[in-house]
């Protein structure tokens, strides 16, 4: 069906139009039966009428031969006395009730003799002649022998009546006539039953004339009426028949009424049908329509299931997946490389310094950072490794098909090279570097959780080793995890309990085999594991943010020692404390150290401060701003592992530098390695031409020692000379002159 068609069923007007057609049909078949149904009464009357018609001349037609038998008797015995005429009469009298009276009138047309006489004396004698037109008729029936029937007259009895004229004889033998006189009255009820005279109005015309009428009472239905002549001798009658309104409704149908109800019903029936049924359709339309709406509606809010479920899965900053998309991937992806015996390798993911680079440089450099490093990471997906975004600086590597650990070494491989170049942030290139622990399913751990926990295990042991490697998880390591935290614990409670020791590394000046200073290096004497190195708790320390405390402790521990030394043979040291590159950022750090130096009287020249490379590479400005308030107080200042990190010898030009020492890995196969005694070298002519002294670290050969001396190194420390030791040891072994501090020959100058 078209729409328009369906709109058009729809139309409220449309049950109205099925009405109004049942309407117009049951009007139509209504007056075609009721036409049907007028002809139907008016031939009943038709025929009623012709019956009465038929009827009635047949009754005159018998009383017309009574009458006329008489006057052949009459004839027949001319002789006949007025008495057996009389007698005669009598008998026709008693046998056709409906004469009221027999006369003979005789040739002049005069009543001679009656019977019924009693009642009628005065009729007697009367002349019958009454007016031209009778008498013309009466004679012309006397001449020619023929009947003659007067109209309807009132008779001399009283009353309407006709009378019937047979001449005896005709012509001039004629000796008058026999009279037959009835009344109307009696005739029409003679001849009609009463049922008829009930029904119908009858009304007798005589040539056209009124001459009597029936049932005047009873109303007429005017519209049905029939009028049929009379065949009567010398009469011109007609009988106009005329049904009562009574007998017109008992003729009526009820048909065309029923017909008409039943259309008209069945009309109303169709169009409330049609009407319920529009009903029903547009209930199913406007459901139709809701659940469209419905469908759409729920379309939409899929969508948007997806969109939140996509927004869920994936880290906003980044556009990695986040934590918890990938541990349920994670989740998944082990449970069918348990199925297809696979290994599966998790990588966790820190980026060192972050958190350096983003205090210093601002959130806003840290999220682009962040959006620079998770660009090239996402580079590494596909359908087997996924890269996620776990917060922080921390990101998560799943690499879902491991056949062999080759697999995940190249993996490896490939992350390195991802920070191989450096990032470009806020217009300035930024050399970045990673740090990953990796566990490897299943031997790492069976499942999501565990795998991640030791993946994060390896990462913190990765970081001890120094930044920029990676680690495998081993058996081991979550033990020493477990010893790390309560460390980081413990740390909290060694301030306050003064666990921490210092040892001193004495440096030696090369040129004159004198000592005059030494390295503060820190000892935590832990109540339980007993003395620990740095190495176990200073990155703990760092990580956690302590190390600040801890190095106002060192400072002030060194001034306190310098302090205990003036006065003594030692006045002369100098002590040179290590610092971290956390501690510069601490603003208070330099007033802190002149406090640290005035509170015990010590001179700021007493005093050196070591730090790693670092400075250079971060928060620039504000490091070199630190350090010349620093130089300003008159404490030296020592670059420390110099050659490792990120040199960029530039900035030693300005920075103010007194101090350069060089890495110990330089050092230990300075003697072995061409390319290390090349370094060595060019460093300490580098730092000579800036005007900075150099320090050889972890010097622990002769050898070593006089390589350096004969290159102009100014000072070395080591083990040669003498490893960190408390403040009394160093002094013992100063005051007996017992260290190494010189070569057994004077190299090559
Ligand atoms: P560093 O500043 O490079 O200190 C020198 C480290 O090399 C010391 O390790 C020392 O024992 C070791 N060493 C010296 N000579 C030799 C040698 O001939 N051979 C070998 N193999 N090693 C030698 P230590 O005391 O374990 O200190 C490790 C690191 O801990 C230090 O490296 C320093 O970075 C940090 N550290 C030590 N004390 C402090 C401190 O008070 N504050 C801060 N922030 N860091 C400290
Ligand atoms: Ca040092
Ligand atoms: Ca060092």
């Amino acid at each position: 069906m078209t729409n328009k068609a369906v709109k058009g069923l729809l139309h409220p007007l449309f049950p109205v139009l099925i009405f109004l057609v049942f309407l117009a049909t049951a009007s139509g078949l209504k007056y075609g039966i009721e036409k049907q149904d007028r002809n139907q009464i008016q031939s009943s009357l038709d025929n009623e009428a012709q019956a009465m018609a038929a009827n009635l001349e047949r009754e005159f037609l018998v009383h017309l031969e009574a009458i006329r038998r008489m006057a052949q008797r009459f004839e027949a015995s001319p002789g006949m006395s007025e008495e057996t005429w009389s007698r005669d009469a009598r008998n026709y009298l008693s046998d056709f009730g409906v004469y009221q009276a027999i006369e003979w009138i005789d040739r002049d047309f005069v009543i001679r003799w009656l019977e019924p006489l009693s009642g009628n004396e005065e009729v007697v004698g009367f002349n019958v002649a009454i007016n031209p037109e009778r008498r013309q008729a009466l004679e012309q029936a006397q001449a020619s022998g023929e009947i003659d029937i007067s109209g309807v007259l009132n008779l001399r009895q009283g009353g309407q009546g006709l009378v019937i004229y047979v001449p005896v004889y005709a012509g001039a033998d004629n000796k008058g006539f026999i009279a037959g006189v009835f009344q109307m009255e009696t005739l029409a009820r003679h001849l009609l039953t009463s049922r008829v005279l009930d029904a119908f109005r009858i009304r007798i015309t005589d040539s056209g004339k009124l001459a009597y009428e029936l049932n005047t009472s009873s109303e007429t239905a005017p519209a049905f009426s029939h009028t049929t002549p009379v065949a009567l001798p010398t009469l011109d009658w007609a009988l106009t028949v005329t049904p009562s309104a009574a007998w017109v409704e008992s003729q009526r149908s009820v048909w065309p009424l029923a017909t008409f109800i039943s259309v008209l019903f069945m009309g109303i029936l169709t169009s409330l049908t049609t009407l319920l049924v529009q009903l029903i359709l547009k209930r199913n339309q406007a459901l139709l329509k809701t659940r469209r709406e419905l469908e759409s509606e729920i379309d939409q809010r899929k969508a948007v299931q997806q969109d939140l479920a996509r927004l869920e899965s994936t880290d906003a900053l980044t556009g990695l997946a986040n934590r918890r998309f990938f541990m349920e991937d994670l989740t998944h992806t082990l449970n069918i490389a348990d199925r297809q015996m696979r290994q599966v390798a998790l990588v966790m993911m820190d980026l060192d310094r972050f958190q350096m680079l983003n205090d210093s440089l601002g959130h806003q450099f840290g999220d682009e950072l962040l959006i620079k490093v998770s660009e090239r990471l996402n580079g590494l997906s596909n359908e087997k490794v996924l890269v996620a975004y776990s917060g922080g600086d921390e990101f998560m590597v799943c690499q879902q098909h491991v056949d062999d650990l080759d697999d995940v070494i190249n993996l490896l491989g490939q992350i390195k090279q991802i920070f191989a170049e450096p990032f470009e942030v806020q217009g300035d290139a930024h050399s970045v570097t990673a740090t990953m622990g990796i566990a490897v399913y299943p031997q790492s751990g069976l499942d999501a959780d565990t795998l991640l926990r030791n993946a994060d295990v390896a990462l913190y042991r990765a970081k001890d080793q120094g930044r920029n490697t990676y680690q495998f998880y081993t058996e081991g390591m979550q033990d020493r995890e477990v010893m790390r935290l309560e460390l980081d614990k413990d740390l909290s409670q060694a301030l306050a309990n003064d666990e921490f020791v210092l040892y001193f590394q004495p440096q030696v000046e090369l040129e004159s085999a004198e000592i005059h200073s030494v390295e503060a290096l820190i000892r935590w004497q832990h109540p339980r594991r007993g003395l620990l190195p740095p190495v176990e708790f200073i990155p703990l320390a760092e990580e956690s943010g302590r190390i600040t405390e801890i190095g106002r402790w060192v400072v002030m521990a060194a001034c306190r020692q310098l302090a205990r030394w003036q006065g003594t043979d030692f006045e002369h040291l100098r002590i040179a404390v290590n610092l971290s590159g956390r501690e510069l950022d601490d603003e208070s750090l330099v007033d802190h150290i002149r406090e640290a130096l005035e509170s015990n009287n010590v001179p700021p020249s007493r005093l050196e401060v070591e730090l790693t490379e670092e400075i250079f590479i971060q928060n620039i400005e504000h490091n070199r701003d630190q350090l010349s308030k620093l130089h300003k107080l008159g404490v030296q200042l020592a670059i420390d592992d110099f050659g490792v990190g990120y040199s960029s010898l530039g900035y030693l030009r300005d920075f103010p530098v007194d101090l350069l020492k060089i890495d110990r890995s330089f050092i230990t196969e300075v003697t072995e390695r061409h390319d290390d005694a090349v370094i060595t070298r060019a460093v300490i002519n580098l730092a000579h031409n800036l005007g900075i002294r150099v320090v050889a670290e972890g010097v622990e050969t002769m050898e070593q020692l006089v390589f350096l001396k004969s290159h102009r190194c100014d000072f070395a420390q080591g083990y040669l000379i003498s490893r960190p030791v408390p403040a009394a040891a160093l002094e013992k072994a100063l005051s007996e002159g017992s260290m190494i501090t010189d070569t057994p020959v004077r190299s090559g100058l």
